[in-house]
């Protein structure tokens, strides 16, 4: 059965007019950067991506303003001074949870004594996470994919330590612990009390590094982050690769002015 559409008067058709231009302004007022869980909605790509993180939120004012801010393009390192505190890993087999933030898979280490050292600084893991391309640069390349260990001290300061991964001839078999847990809904996270991962083995064999002070690579962008870059690449799989961009590909932010900051190699 149809209706017919009975025509418009003159009134009618200005009223509908009205209403349609009201709902169109509450509309566009709903379509802000807030989710509906009151985060503010930042991407890697358009209008709320890299370039535009600043105006998503007041409180991700470091992402425009900020002066030592990462990801960097890594060339020209220094040899780090004899007095610069050394890296020192002690990472324990312990259970995690697995967070999808809708940015990035993150593994958040339940309360554990994996820890690393910068000389006497110590500083508790909290969690790791991936990003696909890796974020650093070294000589303008990136690697296939990276995972960023964030680390605390009691005084809240963060410690990054980031781990390069190229495809090479053999799967990494604790990275594949991982990517068979995977919540595959944003926002979800699942309890993996059965599973225990050795973080060591996600790390190079070699423990050779970059060092610098940097910032958050998503907002808040917050900087006073002292970073920590592996120069040793972990060999994965293709098919590891493809399992995590299914998730989450091209969450790299662009690089960063170095603005005078230095680089130290440690061997
Ligand atoms: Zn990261």
């Amino acid at each position: 059965m149809s209706t017919l559409r009975k025509p418009l008067n003159p009134e009618h058709f200005i009223m509908n007019l009205v209403n349609t231009f009201s709902s169109a302004l509450l509309l566009a007022a709903s379509i802000t950067a807030v989710s509906a869980d009151e985060h503010p909605v930042w991407t890697y790509t358009g209008e709320h991506g890299p370039a535009h993180w600043s105006a998503v939120d007041h409180g991700f004012a470091a992402c425009e303003i900020g002066r030592h801010e990462s990801p960097i393009n890594i060339e020209n390192a220094k040899p780090a001074p004899p007095k610069y505190p050394r890296l020192a890993v002690s990472y324990k087999t312990l259970p995690l949870d697995i967070l999808n933030t809708g940015h990035a898979i993150q593994f958040q280490a339940q309360a554990s004594d994996s820890k690393i050292l910068l000389g006497k600084g110590e500083y508790q893991l909290q969690q790791f996470h991936f990003h696909s391309p890796g974020e650093e640069r070294f000589g303008g390349k990136s690697s296939d994919m990276d995972a960023h260990f964030v680390h605390k001290n009691s005084k809240g300061q963060l410690a990054v330590l980031a781990v390069q991964f190229n495809i090479g001839m053999h799967p990494n078999r604790e990275l594949q612990k991982l990517l068979e847990q995977i919540p595959a809904e944003p926002g979800k996270e699942q309890k993996m009390d059965n599973v225990r991962i050795d973080p060591t083995a996600l790390l190079p064999r070699k423990r050779g590094y970059y060092t610098y002070d940097g910032s958050l690579t998503t907002p808040p962008c917050s900087e006073g982050v002292t970073w920590i870059e592996f120069k040793q690449a972990v060999e994965i799989s293709q098919d590891q690769l493809e399992a995590m961009q299914n998730y989450y590909r091209g969450n790299q932010r662009p690089v960063q002015p170095l603005n005078g900051r230095v680089v130290y190699e440690v061997k």
